[in-house]
């Protein structure tokens, strides 16, 4: 309470300290160099696909059994999500049916690690990489889940984390954050999730 008073004196009520304080929090909990905050987890998925440069047209490999919006951040771009069907032990995508999804429309592959469950992303990103497809990790139920010391977020190119009251870590409210190892995509979600905004206020730059 004592917080939330401070930045409500302080009137500094968006992407405060507390944002870039819980950024560097997370960015070191998942080993993972860019953790950029954002309103919720379903943007944090699209802020993901537009760093990629998805578009109309594209077709995008992801789950079926999932929450809504991790297929509906693919269709919201005009791409197409391709559902590839789940494992049965761990309810997660199949990764043995993922290859003959592809097709030379495929643009990326959306994983969710469901319920904590990671996906067997050893078989994932050999598949990914042998196609050129980056790998976008739906990590909205997962901010924690490791295997062998590696933690969810820090497997392919780029995460979305819910912070949605429910969620592993969730907020008196809804939050989201961009994970990603790779600078380019970082500079590319830093400013679409203002708008396109460079460091120069309100020069859109996309
Ligand atoms: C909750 C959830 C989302 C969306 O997160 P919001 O913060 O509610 O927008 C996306 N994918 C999965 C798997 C989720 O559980």
């Amino acid at each position: 309470l004592k917080g939330i008073n401070e930045i409500l004196t302080e009137q500094r009520l968006i992407l405060g300290k507390y944002c870039s304080q819980l950024e560097s929090a997370i960015s070191e909990y998942a080993g993972v160099p860019h953790a950029i905050t954002c309103a919720n987890g379903t943007d944090a998925l699209i802020l993901s696909l537009m760093a990629l440069g998805i578009k109309s047209g594209d077709e995008v490999i992801t789950t079926p059994y999932t929450f809504f919006s991790t297929a509906s951040s693919i269709a919201l771009l005009n791409a197409r999500p391709v559902f590839v069907d789940v494992e049965a032990e761990n309810l997660n995508i199949n990764p043995a049916l993922i290859e003959r999804a592809i097709t030379p429309k495929t643009k990326a592959i959306v994983v969710v690690h469901l319920f904590g469950k990671l996906c067997d992303m050893d078989a994932v990103c050999k598949i990914a990489e042998k196609h050129g497809l980056p790998v976008v990790e739906d990590m909205a139920q997962s901010l924690g889940s490791k295997k062998e010391g590696r933690m969810s977020g820090s497997f392919g190119d780029i995460a979305a984390v819910s912070f949605y009251p429910t969620k592993n870590l969730g907020g008196i409210g809804e939050g989201g954050m961009v994970l990603t190892k790779r600078d380019d995509l970082g500079d590319r979600v830093r400013k679409l999730r203002v708008h396109g905004m460079d460091n120069n206020p309100y020069h859109h730059e996309m």
